[in-house]
């Protein structure tokens, strides 16, 4: 018996690693992608529909034809720089987007829904380590467009037309075991492919932004999830949704903090190189230390991560850049590291 699911956004970087991960759990993911930034070689477990999330008869042919009994909802812009230069393009795709994607649930009948959230809807953080009852005062307009999904979700919750999750990411790396699909930003911004680049040679020498942080080594500490252990807990996140509508909102962190520092550290060991790097200033908006109080979404999903230990995450990632085969060009990675973000 087929279990349909469809995975907005199934040809991005967590996206596709859960489409591998719903395969293997027995489901069929289908893809709906515009592929405007996902890469139509990363759908490999399941049909790809290409259409726009903002195109609701498009998203309604496909809920019909497919007859999924859920949606994981991936399918967003995610740079919070440029959602600091373009609000519009971030309040356009990943609120307007998303509201369409719920109303053509709602006409199709479809109510159970997983949505990727962010821990960048706390800003920067009363406390630490962070749990789901923090205030969630984002800083940016990428933080704010996930918020008000979020808020989107508890309202149609309440209206009994929704039977949701979001889930608040920490910092996402690593790749696919088997090295068959991995992280391939373009623009890369994110620290460990970058790290690993410069290791490389295929990346400029990395900038760590500030090395004057209240933090034990003075440079800012993240929350680093491995990207299959995220995939796993959207599998269990979708299996505990289907007893009816409502809405709730779990971390998906290890609850461990890692400083820039160690990543470099970690990255010399793991790559055998030397990892060129210079300290510059901090980065406007960057909060010191972002780590997950992550004990709800353990208690709810019966999940905990198991492939996350900075090791494991670099030796990963690492893989998956030495098959070299599908990495974006060394001139895109550079311009990258020039600061879009
Ligand atoms: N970072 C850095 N140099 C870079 C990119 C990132 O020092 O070229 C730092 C950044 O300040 C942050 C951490 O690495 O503390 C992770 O940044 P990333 O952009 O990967 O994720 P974020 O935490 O911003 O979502």
């Amino acid at each position: 018996d087929e279990k349909p699911v469809l995975v907005t956004g199934g040809a991005g970087y967590i996206g596709s690693h859960t489409c591998k991960a719903l395969a293997a759990a027995g489901y069929t993911p289908i893809t709906y992608d515009s592929l405007c930034r996902g890469n139509a070689w990363a759908v490999r477990y399941g049909p790809l529909e290409v259409g726009d999330l903002m195109d609701g008869e498009r998203l309604r042919d496909v809920i019909h034809k497919h007859a999924p009994i859920g949606v994981i909802h991936f399918a967003a812009f995610s740079y919070v720089g440029e959602s600091t230069g373009d609000p519009l393009l971030y309040y356009r795709n990943n609120v307007a987007g998303t509201a369409t994607l719920l109303r053509a649930m709602q006409v199709e009948g479809i109510k159970r829904f997983v949505f990727s959230s962010t821990c960048a809807t706390y800003g920067t953080p009363e406390r630490t380590p962070i749990d789901e009852d923090c205030p969630q005062r984002p800083i940016n307009p990428y933080g704010h467009s996930k918020l008000m999904v979020e808020q989107i979700m508890r309202d149609c919750a309440r209206a009994g037309h929704l039977d949701a999750i979001a889930l608040r990411y920490f910092n996402a790396a690593g790749a696919d075991a088997a090295a068959e699909i991995g992280e391939a930003h373009n623009p890369e911004t994110h620290l460990i492919p970058l790290a690993l680049g410069a290791a490389k040679g295929t990346c400029p020498p990395l900038t760590v932004f500030g090395d004057d942080h209240d933090t034990p080594d003075g440079t800012c500490i993240r929350d680093y999830i491995h990207v299959s252990d995220l995939s796993d807990a959207h599998v269990a996140a979708l299996a505990r949704t289907g007893k009816g509508p409502g809405f709730d909102a779990l971390n998906l962190g290890t609850g461990t903090g890692v400083s820039v520092r160690d990543v470099i550290d970690m990255t010399r060991e793991i790559t055998g190189r030397e990892v060129p790097h210079s300290y510059g200033p901090r980065r406007k908006g960057d909060p010191s230390a972002l780590v997950a109080d992550p004990s709800r979404a353990f208690a709810t999903l019966d999940w905990k991560p198991s492939h996350s230990d900075l090791s494991n995450i670099l030796q990963t990632a690492w893989a998956w850049m030495e098959r070299e085969r599908r990495m974006p060009p060394t001139t895109r990675l550079a311009q990258a590291a020039k600061g879009a973000r």
